[in-house]
């Protein structure tokens, strides 16, 4: 075992461990100094090394089994990967293509989310990133290839990334924070949803039972051949069975989505300001750039994600070809402003979601996600940010 690692894991704290703090409060008020959470490094909150080093910390995300189910509920405002999403908004979600891949049409799976409000933005009191994703890995090729052709407007994409944010007076929570003792509740129940996924709406309802409902006929269809032929038909003969028969909301069958964790928040300690040297000859710059990224995963190697909302900060690339110019990142299809890196996935989710190394399993070498620098509020409750996927070349097998 990494030694970094032991110290990291000792370090671990996180909003969702309550059990021994009793004055858990909402990530924007200043926080107690014991509790390192993204709020902190969303706000750029920081309660000890402002002399210390120029460059922002970057927070790295590891997976840990959830507590209790109950944690990773909307109203307690969870980071969290895998199974189903909390989402921030229970009502307005998004919907139509926005939910499903550009490419193959079938709806997306579900990724992960994490909390990140920001501090003096009143509209960004709650604040939550969404990842969605294709299992597809063919669907992700033709999605690097398209990111390097996009045109301004609506690329296709098989990764997406959607921003929520609410006020701290909204319909749907309390203004007060959880106080994380089984009685904290949602003010109003969210959008039926899609009785096979469990992620997104279910605006189609079963023709016979008029019970069951479906975010697409792909899950219709799938629903139907795996039981619920049999299951329509009682439910028509008794007003009652719908409610034994249908999963409840929240719980749906795992075969549907991938493994569900908690996602625990550490600084990345001992930052070392190298970063790939853009000079260097394209096959040496790619072995330095490999070196760097192995070194700097080596620190934690169990991370799935870094987090960093600094202007200044870089992600963490895993090659020097693959990389997007500055040109290549477009600007806020909202508001018009900058985008900036905010968070990035590592390959290690992949082993955690318990997707196979075989030749056509999804893969991917990072991908990072750039969001809008102003945390902009619009009238869509989804805003959608944008991904770039950084793929190993196909010709070559993760080393
Ligand atoms: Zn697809
Ligand atoms: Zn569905
Ligand atoms: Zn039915
Ligand atoms: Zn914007």
């Amino acid at each position: 075992m990494d030694p970094n690692a032991d110290v990291l894991r000792g370090l671990r704290i996180t909003s969702l461990d309550d059990e021994d703090d009793d004055e858990t409060e909402l990530p924007n008020q200043p926080l107690p100094t014991t509790t390192a959470t993204l709020a902190a490094a969303a706000s750029g909150y920081d309660d000890e090394d402002e002399d210390e080093d120029e460059e922002a910390e970057v927070m790295l995300g590891f997976l840990e089994k959830p507590k209790h189910p109950g944690l990773l509920l909307r109203h307690l405002f969870p980071s969290k990967a895998g199974g189903i999403p909390a989402w921030l908004d229970p009502v307005n979600l998004p919907s139509g293509n926005s939910s499903c891949c550009g490419f193959c049409g079938e709806p997306l799976h579900f990724v992960l989310q994490i909390y990140a409000p920001i501090e003096n933005n009143a509209a960004a009191f709650h604040r939550t990133l969404f990842m969605f994703m294709c299992p597809s890995m063919a669907c992700l090729h033709r999605d690097q290839h398209e990111q390097w052709t996009r045109n301004q407007g609506n690329p296709r994409r098989s990764v997406r990334v959607f921003r929520c944010q609410l006020p701290r007076a909204n319909a749907y929570y309390s203004s007060e924070p959880p106080s994380h003792n089984n009685s904290d509740k949602p003010l109003c129940a969210g959008a039926a949803l899609c009785h096979w996924c469990g992620t997104w709406k279910g605006d189609k309802i079963c023709g016979s039972c008029k019970k069951s409902r479906y975010c697409s006929e792909k899950h219709q269809a799938l629903h139907w051949r795996s039981g619920h032929k049999n299951d329509c038909l009682q439910i028509i003969n008794s007003s009652e069975a719908s409610s034994s028969v249908l999963p409840a909301v929240g719980k749906v069958p795992a075969r549907t989505s991938w493994l569900e964790y908690q996602i625990a928040i550490d600084d990345e300690v001992d930052l070392d300001s190298d970063g790939c040297d853009e000079n260097s000859s394209k096959s040496f710059a790619d072995n330095r750039c490999w070196a760097y990224f192995q070194e700097r995963i080596s620190r934690a190697p169990e991370q799935v994600l870094r987090y960093c909302r600094d202007p200044n900060v870089k992600p963490l690339w895993a090659l020097s070809a693959g990389r997007p110019s500055n040109a290549d990142i477009p600007s806020c299809s909202y508001c018009k402003g900058p985008l900036c890196y905010e968070f990035q996935i590592m390959p290690q989710l992949l082993y955690y979601f318990g997707v196979r190394n075989e030749p056509d399993s999804l893969d991917w070498a990072t991908i990072v996600v750039y969001t809008c620098q102003g945390s902009c509020d619009q009238n869509i409750s989804y805003k959608e940010e944008f991904a770039w996927a950084q793929l190993y070349p196909t010709s070559i097998s993760r080393p």
